[in-house]
């Protein structure tokens, strides 16, 4: 039988359908090709043995040869603990378990030379150590392994079933065997040459058995660049054959509505930034492909402006337009903000949402079909079935990441050809990471201010200092400011948050009593109609104070307003926090965010508290989020997977990351098809990889 990588991993000698059950369900193995992917994550040098009366009572990893002289249970509060006496020839130490004790009984044998290897403890007055990793000398001595000892991930599953590291140690040697190091190129020799990669087999040995750190080394690095060599690839074929497949309207030329507005109604001048944006969208609306890009600019950096410059092209083009926010309250400021402006252009404009009365949705739906209608701005309630537009030639998705990809997609399969899609998002995605995810997407980003706008001074404050927070808000107020005090609100926990609100907006209203003081208060529970209203009195100056779960986070702009104060702000997110500051800063006048915490902090919590006081710069905070959360998290559970890097780092490799990007990119250039013989090693690759998504799923 030949070497096949796509052997089911029961297959392998030393595996066996329990084994493999395990591997499969704990690691998401399941054929020797995912083995050979599980990489370590670490390697600790063994070519170092302890003697007993060597050991060390905090010291890291040790390996200890000696014989296991007898075992003895020990009851403990819950259960009882296996102990075992560990014998070398100048004393003794304990190896302890607490769980999986049937299995170590039946396989360890007594008096019989071991290597026992972890961590040690010191525990009344005897060093042990807790669930060693032992190998019987002799295995040990025939060991294909060098002194760098592989640490593979695990699970706690694993090691209570026996599936120690040795023993997978011992399974990678199996099929190292098997393979006979048979293992297909999957660069280019040209490549392998240029970046003075080792081979593909030369670095999956050394990335399991390391000869050294230098040939270690080596091998991560090929391995590394590898896989993200081969996610660039594919998601740049994918946006390519997008590109090429999916023919969108071409948008050619730039009339009436545009020119008009620019002229005569335009009500600052633009950014650079924007212009630049604006100029990259109009270059795809221009083009015979669909446009799909992500415009991503931090809050308040004017992406509202290039939204409806967009929309105007679309018009000018005799096509429909539509805004897509993600809540009611947005789109209604959407419409309120775009409304008067389209009435003074002739341009026909409505807003649809949940809360639409049916008589006007009938008469929405009709206006879309026959194409009365030019712009529709509105919530999910744009995705419904029955609305079907005439000839929607744009749809633009404002604060993206509260609607998922299938939700996106759903507005496009309604047309005969999709419209051009824009995506703007003021949660900045670090550029390392839009470039691996979002790889398929284009991407704009406005990465300047308006000019004159003052920064906002951030502090932390301890709930203990409340009453000076009181006196400062007074003092802001009377000098006509108005100011947003939110409250967190989280899934799990929504009736104490909800509690935590009220008792919130009560102890307010007592210490901001009416008549002098006015309080709006807008949460989740509360009927759409009623939280337009309040928002509505707040937006108008009618109370001074506005008490808000999150639903104020995205989108919401109300100049005057110029101090955002965040209860338990511990609990927030990092993007969130910073998303919640946009609120404010966005007037003349000088604006402030106070962050309110309990004294018992994590240090989670200090770094993002500290960071919000230190920086107003998303991408900045982006950073931070991406090293506190990891990346998987950041995307949002919709696209979770997405970045099952088996190897590289998204952030400590970013380098590699790029040259990645540039090669891939550069050898496409070349050979479109990827149908040059020298390139076969990648079509070959890309193709395996197609094939067999399930382990290699990347991309959504
Ligand atoms: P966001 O990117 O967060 O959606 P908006 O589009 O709501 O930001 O813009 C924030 C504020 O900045 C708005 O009041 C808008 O009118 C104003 N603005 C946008 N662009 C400019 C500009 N070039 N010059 C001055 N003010 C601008
Ligand atoms: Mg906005």
């Amino acid at each position: 039988m030949s070497f096949n990588l796509q052997t089911p991993i029961d297959y392998l000698k030393g595996v066996g359908p329990n084994r493999a059950d395990l591997l499969r369900k704990e690691l998401g193995i399941h054929t020797y090709q995912d083995l050979i992917n599980l990489f370590p994550n670490r390697y600790i040098d063994r070519t170092q043995y302890y003697k007993t009366n060597q050991l060390q009572r905090h010291s890291a990893d040790v390996q200890v040869i000696g014989k296991i002289t007898g075992f003895k249970e020990v009851a403990q509060k819950r259960g009882k603990r296996l102990v075992a006496t560990f014998q070398d020839d100048v004393g003794t130490m304990e190896l302890v378990w607490f769980r999986g004790q049937k299995w170590i009984r039946e396989n360890l044998k007594l008096n019989k030379p071991y290597v026992a290897f972890g961590k040690t403890n010191w525990f009344s007055g005897k060093f042990n150590m807790a669930h060693p990793d032992l190998e019987p000398l002799e295995d040990h001595k025939k060991n294909l392994s060098s002194g760098m000892y592989p640490i593979y991930p695990s699970t706690e599953k694993l090691s209570n079933k026996g599936i120690s590291n040795r023993v997978v140690s011992k399974i990678m040697q199996q099929l190292f065997l098997d393979s006979k190091g048979k293992f297909t190129e999957t660069l280019s020799e040209n490549l392998c040459d240029k970046l003075q990669l080792i081979s593909k087999k030369e670095a999956l040995l050394n990335v399991h058995f390391p000869k050294n750190q230098t040939l270690l080394s080596k091998a991560q690095f090929r391995l590394k660049f590898e896989e993200l060599f081969y996610i660039q690839l594919q998601l740049i074929l994918k946006n390519r054959i997008h590109k090429s497949k999916i023919k969108g309207y071409p948008f050619e030329k730039v009339g009436h509505y545009f020119n008009t507005f620019f002229k005569d109604h335009l009500p600052f001048e633009l950014t650079n930034a924007q212009k630049r944006v604006l100029k990259e969208i109009r270059h795809d609306l221009g083009s015979n492909a669909q446009m799909n890009r992500l415009l991503q600019g931090d809050v308040g950096s004017g992406k509202t402006i290039v939204a409806l410059m967009s929309m105007l092209i679309a018009l000018d083009n005799g096509f429909q337009a539509c805004l897509m926010a993600p809540t009611e309250i947005l789109s209604v400021q959407h419409y309120n903000g775009l409304h008067k402006l389209c009435n003074e252009l002739n341009i026909s404009i409505k807003i649809l949402t949940g809360s639409t009365k049916t008589l006007e949705r009938r008469k929405i739906h009709e206006a879309l079909e026959n194409g009365d209608l030019q712009i529709l701005i509105g919530t999910h309630a744009l995705l419904e079935d029955k609305v079907k537009f005439k000839n929607l030639g744009l749809a633009i998705i404002d604060e993206q990441h509260r609607f998922g990809v299938a939700q996106r997609s759903k507005l496009w399969r309604k047309n005969m050809s999709p419209p051009h899609v824009l995506v703007m998002t003021a949660t900045p995605i670090p550029r390392t990471l839009a470039m691996s995810v979002y790889g398929d997407l284009d991407i704009s980003i406005i990465d300047e201010l308006p000019p004159g706008r003052k920064s906002i001074k951030t502090v932390h404050r301890y709930d203990k200092n409340r009453l000076n927070v009181f006196k400062f808000i007074r003092d802001e107020i009377s000098k006509g400011r108005q100011i947003y005090i939110v409250y967190p609100l989280i899934q799990e926990s929504e009736k104490m948050d909800y509690k935590d609100l009220m008792d919130g907006y009560e102890s307010i209203s007592r210490d901001f009593p009416l008549p002098d003081y006015q309080i709006s208060i807008v949460h989740g529970k509360m009927k759409p109609a009623d939280k337009d209203y309040e928002m509505q009195r707040f937006i108008k100056g009618e109370t001074q104070i506005m008490v808000a779960t999150t639903v104020i986070e995205v989108g919401v702009n109300v100049p005057n307003a110029s101090v955002m104060i965040i209860e338990s702000a511990e609990r927030f997110g990092l993007s969130q926090l910073h998303q919640l500051r946009g609120r404010v800063g966005r007037g003349a006048e000088q604006s402030y965010c106070i962050l309110m915490t309990g004294h018992k902090l994590s240090n989670d919590s200090k770094t993002r508290l500290e960071t919000m006081v230190s920086t107003n710069d998303g991408f900045e905070i982006a950073e931070v989020d991406l090293r506190l959360r990891g990346p998987g998290d950041i995307m949002g559970t919709q696209q979770s997977g997405v970045l099952n890097l088996k190897i590289a780092d998204i952030i400590r490799d970013s380098d590699i990351l790029q040259n990645a990007r540039y090669y891939a990119k550069e050898i496409l250039n070349h050979d479109p098809a990827l149908s040059k013989p020298e390139n076969s090693a990648f079509l070959n690759t890309y193709r395996q990889l197609s094939k067999f998504k399930n382990i290699w799923n990347y991309i959504s």
